[in-house]
């Protein structure tokens, strides 16, 4: 079995041709991923007993001659944020290190009952907090199309499952370009949702006004199918939403992309300034172009306020971060410093949470906090987390006049994903120039937006992404695009 040839749909017809059973496509996959994990470690742990037994299921439903559809048999890897009943779920850091899952997660309940086979927990930046996967308190992934270079982050060990042949698709979250930016890294499609899309219960929260819950997949009919299934309205998160009572109101430009004519294409100029990579700009270009062979209008657009969206995103998220990780005390999760460390001295509760979060965080998270309660502290809350605020708040109008349509807006943006292709392992020790490779990806994530990257080319030998963001809930629109540019580019 070639899995390297595999698709969601070509495995589902494997499995019904009799080609293989689904338990032996489940154990191809595992021995995949046992053979490669010690040099890539993008696994934490396999569900084996878990997938083993849904895998059966899947046999034993074909044994009784019933059909198998959509996600059936289908090997799912997922980042190890969000729960899993019954297994650990440490969000890649040492203070949730024997931390099990005592419930599913809703998209884990959505994807079993599907029927798709959870493979196993992908590693990540700590908290999801990093741009390269170097930051997980269980060591450092390495990008599988080239073991020097970074899988990007902070899912970095989901986009690596999927470009290395680990699984079908992958769950990851997206708070500031978090499936974006690895997929650009490792060549795979990956997809962040419309705020409000995909219900977040049972993900462990970084940034709860940014983050989504997204797809990683092979192609973006794969990324898809994936998403189809874990969509929707959730009573158990409020701020999801019943889509239906949001009609696309851009079904015409739908149906002008099928008819190959007058699909309006915006390319914001501030995403091609400085910091791009050349090449990565001129292969852009040149990706954006093949959309002219289908009709397409092709308009240079200007997001002025492009330049302020990382410093808004990095006063945004560590204010929130700092707010949802307060609960991981060494009380009510995980690591406890007394518990676990002989040498603990603390004589009080606020020593105890001290001395935990002291010993259980690493340095990433631990920047967070600080910056974050520095930002919504008395008599600087105004200067900082209210302006950011603002700041967020004119982003998402920019990007509302840019598609509004009666004011000659656009029907689709595109821009690059990130401004270089993966970098080395080690080379941005300096948080802020990690930070920098973010500029691309987090203004679609203060503004709510649905927003894809697809692969487009290759630069220094490693894959680049081209990413296609919509208007709000126009999520169906984006895969539509990002198909289109799939059959143009082939
Ligand atoms: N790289 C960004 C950060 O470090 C985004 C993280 C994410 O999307 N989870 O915050």
């Amino acid at each position: 079995m070639d899995l390297s040839k595999l698709t969601i749909e070509s495995a589902r017809k494997g499995m019904i041709k009799k080609e293989f059973t689904c338990t032996e496509l489940i154990r191809a996959y595992f021995d995949k991923i046992k053979k490669d994990n010690k040099e890539i470690n993008n696994f934490l742990e396999i569900t084996e007993k878990l997938a083993i037994e849904q895998a059966k299921k899947i046999d034993d439903k074909m044994e009784r001659g019933e059909k198998i559809e959509g996600l059936e048999g289908i090997p799912i890897a997922i980042k190890d944020n969000i729960l899993v009943d019954g297994y650990k779920c440490t969000a890649g850091s040492k203070i949730l290190e024997n931390y099990k899952a005592v419930y599913d997660a809703t998209v884990i309940k959505q994807l079993k009952d599907a029927g798709a086979i959870i493979i196993g927990k992908t590693n990540l930046d700590e908290f999801a907090m990093g741009s390269s996967t170097e930051n997980s308190a269980y060591g450092v992934v390495k990008n599988p199309l080239d073991k020097t270079r970074v899988p990007g982050g902070s899912s970095g060990g989901s986009a690596a499952a999927v470009a290395a042949n680990h699984c079908l698709g992958a769950i990851g979250s997206d708070t500031g370009g978090s499936v974006r930016q690895p997929a650009s890294f490792c060549g795979v499609v990956g997809y962040k949702p419309s705020y409000g899309m995909v219900s977040r219960y049972g993900l462990i929260a970084m940034s709860s006004s940014l983050d989504q819950i997204g797809t990683f997949a092979k192609t973006a009919e794969d990324a898809k199918l994936i998403f189809d299934t874990i969509k929707g309205k959730d009573v158990l998160d409020s701020t999801t939403v019943d889509v239906t009572k949001f009609p696309p109101a851009t079904q015409a430009s739908l149906l002008a992309l099928r008819a190959g004519q007058n699909l309006k294409i915006g390319v914001p100029k501030e995403y091609f300034e400085e910091g791009i990579n050349p090449e990565v700009k001129e292969k852009i270009k040149k990706a954006i172009d093949l959309f002219k062979n289908i009709g397409a209008e092709i308009k240079t657009i200007s997001l002025p306020l492009t330049d302020y969206a990382l410093a808004a995103y990095y006063i945004i998220m560590p204010a929130e971060v700092s707010a949802n990780l307060a609960r991981f005390d060494g009380i009510k999760y995980g690591y406890s410093s007394k518990a676990q460390n002989s040498k603990a001295k603390s004589q009080n509760l606020m020593e105890h949470y001290l001395e935990t979060r002291a010993e259980g965080f690493g340095d990433e998270p631990r920047r967070r906090i600080i910056l974050g309660t520095y930002v919504l502290s008395a008599g600087y809350r105004d200067a900082y987390y209210n302006k950011a605020q603002k700041v967020r708040a004119l982003i998402k109008k920019e990007f509302d006049e840019a598609f509004n349509p009666s004011a000659d807006g656009v029907d689709v943006i595109l821009t690059p994903t990130a401004p270089t292709p993966a970098f080395k392992i080690g080379d941005k020790k300096d948080p802020l120039s990690m930070y920098l490779s973010d500029v691309y990806t987090t203004p679609a994530s203060l503004a709510g937006l649905p927003a894809i990257s697809v692969p487009c080319g290759e630069v220094e030998n490693m894959p680049i992404g081209l990413q296609i963001i919509g208007p709000q809930f126009y999520d169906e629109f984006v895969f539509e695009i990002a198909q289109a540019f799939e059959q143009l580019s082939k």
